[in-house]
């Protein structure tokens, strides 16, 4: 294959991995998003493979088949609620897919054109020391965000006087490595950086608990697309470069918008630490106070005498698989004239976009599914919110206790409704670890037992 169809093939798939972004903008076109990005990669691979001088044709067949193995059975056996643990841990594989290439380039910088031992060019150097400082900070702080998401290590922000500073001195001692290294080309200078880096990932991120993590797995994909990119320069591939900076800026502006939606700085998340202050996430005293409870025939008549009802799921419903039972108890009340609609909370469930995954699945038009900011409004003028495995997200705290983990972030005011119906096994607090004193209000009550399980009785109740 000549260099300029390379070039073409390769401008291709980027146009396709462009596509797909915009595919995946929107649930409506996610399908298509997708197979646009899995065409695109598939044309990537095909064409880097044809490149003429690909020499370890052998070593890349056994690498793709064994990997592609591994990708295969973990993709078929994960369940939706481990997404976001998966995908920490395969960006750290890309945090440490960078260090490892650039260790190669710089033992062996024949190889990739970009000088001799001790004599490669200073701009290869400074792309190889920018590259291993991102992707040792992404491998080490994947690691970090996979075993708290796991339960491998407690939630909890582990907090220490004068965190800060550390992280800058070390911050700074990382750039001026990164210096040395392009003046003196000593290994040292090498290990010393991927040594550094690899602490301060860890650092940033050991910091953050409770409900702050979902915009630190977006940072972290952020980070693994500029780790990716750094790559593309070390290995002058134009499609790393490109498909790298696309991850990377797609992943900041993600971070942008949850930083937005959940009321925090984008620079305390770049630079860690934030949420460490305030309480400790897990394992909150769980209030010894009178609650309602209530079984599926109450809430049938409370949702038969309802005028409008707005379904608030959480991670609960993703755990329970409630969304089919979900759904069909909606079908049921609109066809009794109620107005049912959803209402999803930017960080509710474990991803980005959890809720509306699952309601697709269970075919939910688009059109009965409202982003926190449209429908918040609405739950003064409605008659029952239908709380499913949500928690945190309906968190009164939120605004009221500056104690909080979960302090400033938007919540759902589904306590405005006329009554409150919340599924969820126990009294048990959710992700940030804190008690939710809805669950004691007089307009709640409580239907306690599994989403599913719960919602199916309610069904046949109805
Ligand atoms: P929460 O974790 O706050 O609450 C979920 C509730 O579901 C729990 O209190 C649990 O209570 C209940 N539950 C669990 N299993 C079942 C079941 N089978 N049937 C019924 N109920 C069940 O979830 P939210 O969605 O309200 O909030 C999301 C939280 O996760 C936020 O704090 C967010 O920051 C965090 N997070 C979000 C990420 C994202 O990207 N969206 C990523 C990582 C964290 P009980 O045990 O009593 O049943």
């Amino acid at each position: 294959m000549t260099g300029n169809l390379a070039a073409l093939l390769y401008l291709a798939s980027s146009v396709c991995f462009i596509l797909a972004l915009r595919g995946l903008s929107s649930p409506e076109s996610a399908r298509r998003g997708n197979l646009l990005g899995i065409f695109g990669m598939a044309l990537a691979i095909g064409t880097t493979v044809a490149t003429p001088g690909m020499i370890s044709l052998p070593w890349i067949a056994a690498a793709t088949l064994i990997g592609g193995a591994i990708g295969t059975v973990i993709a078929l056996k994960i369940q939706m609620t481990a997404l976001p643990q998966l995908v920490a841990a395969f960006h750290s594989l890309v945090g440490a897919a960078a260090v490892l290439v650039a260790a190669a380039a710089y033992y062996n910088p024949e190889a990739l054109g970009i000088g001799a031992r001790d004599h490669i060019h200073t701009s290869s150097l400074i792309e190889m020391a920018i590259g291993t400082a991102i992707g040792a900070v992404t491998f080490t702080g994947s690691v970090v965000a996979f075993a708290k998401l796991q339960g491998l290590v407690s939630g909890a922000p582990l907090v220490f006087r004068g965190q800060h500073l550390v992280n800058a001195l070390l911050g700074a001692a990382t750039i001026a490595v990164c210096i040395w290294l392009v003046v003196d080309q000593q290994p040292c200078a090498f290990w010393a950086l991927v040594g550094l880096s690899l602490t301060l990932g860890l650092l940033l991120i050991v910091p953050i608990g409770g409900a702050d993590m979902p915009v630190v797995v977006s940072m972290l994909n952020s980070y693994s697309g500029w780790a990716a990119s750094g790559i593309g320069f070390t290995l002058h591939n134009n499609l790393l470069i490109i498909t790298g900076a696309l991850v990377g800026s797609s992943g900041a502006i993600l971070s942008y918008i949850m930083c937005k939606a959940m009321n925090r700085s984008i620079f305390n998340v770049i630079f860690g630490g934030f949420g460490g202050e305030t309480a400790a996430a897990g394992g909150a005293k769980q209030e010894q106070r009178p609650v309602k409870t209530g079984n599926a025939d109450d809430a049938a008549f409370i949702m038969k005498n309802a005028s409008s009802v707005i379904i608030v799921p959480g991670y609960g419903m993703a755990v329970a698989q409630a969304q089919h039972a979900l759904r069909e108890m909606a079908d049921m009340l609109k066809k009794n004239g109620v107005k049912v609609r959803y209402a999803i909370h930017p960080v509710a469930g474990r991803m980005p976009g959890h809720m509306n995954v699952l309601l697709a699945e269970a075919n939910v038009p688009y059109d009965d599914v409202a982003e926190l900011e449209e429908i918040n409004r609405d739950f003064a003028m409605t008659d029952v919110a239908y709380v499913i495995g949500a928690n945190d997200i309906t968190n009164p705290a939120a605004r009221s206790d500056p104690k909080s983990p979960i302090f400033g972030m938007p919540v759902l005011d589904v306590e405005k409704a006329k009554t409150v119906l919340f599924v969820k096994r126990s009294l048990a607090s959710g992700y940030a670890g804190i008690d939710n004193e809805l669950f004691y209000r007089d307009n709640t009550m409580m239907l306690l037992g599994d989403a599913k399980k719960v919602t199916e009785d309610l069904l046949k109740a109805l």
